[in-house]
């Protein structure tokens, strides 16, 4: 059973590192209408962080476009922001996973301490159950997974699959990356949470 995150701030500083390379990449590559992108990063305060996320990295990465009559908003990819909600992705997955496990009291825990209640709890298995696997992206990336026998329930299933075979730190980034393109808004279409 896999009931924590990593906990030391290095990790989240790590996860920024990859944020900042993939917003990097975004930038190079410019507007699709062949503007130049500019530094537009917004504010995030995910809840239950005080500890957990040092306040310059507060931030969601984010360009906007610097054409005329385009203004374009682009936002990359992040291992860190599921959709366009408070929580980093992170506790979204590790808490909807533990609710699939056999520990409540672990979940109530967590929950505590990230300040989720149980109706966005509720929400989060709302979303791995219903929206998650209709996603375009799940389409195409469950194929990259064929070595699971089965994926039963998600995102347990998902979990498992990045923790069981590597090194806690190791795992979670590996599976944050393996998500980060459901997290472009439009991506999903949906709210993970409120
Ligand atoms: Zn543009």
């Amino acid at each position: 059973m896999y009931h924590d995150l990593p906990s030391t701030a290095s990790f989240w500083s790590f996860l920024f590192t990859i944020d900042q390379d993939l917003a990097e990449k975004t930038r190079k590559q410019g507007c699709p209408c062949g503007g130049r992108l500019h530094c537009a990063n917004y504010p995030r305060q995910p809840r239950g962080d005080d500890d957990q996320l040092p306040k310059p990295q507060r931030i969601r990465l984010s360009f906007c476009c610097d054409r005329d009559g385009c203004r374009k908003r682009v936002t990359p990819p992040s291992v860190r922001f599921l959709g366009r909600k408070v929580y980093l992705g992170a506790i979204v997955i590790l808490i909807s996973a533990m609710r699939q496990g056999p520990s409540p009291r672990r979940v109530r825990e967590l929950s505590r301490r990230f300040g989720a209640d149980r109706r966005t709890i509720a929400r989060w298995q709302v979303f791995w159950r219903e929206r998650f696997p209709q996603t375009p992206f799940w389409k195409i990336a469950r194929a990259r997974l064929v070595s699971l026998a089965e994926i039963v329930a998600l995102p347990y299933a998902l979990v498992d699959a990045f923790l069981s075979r590597h090194r806690r730190c190791k795992g979670w980034t590996l599976l944050l990356r393996f998500l980060a393109p459901i997290t472009i808004p439009g991506a999903l279409r949906i709210e993970v949470s409120r």
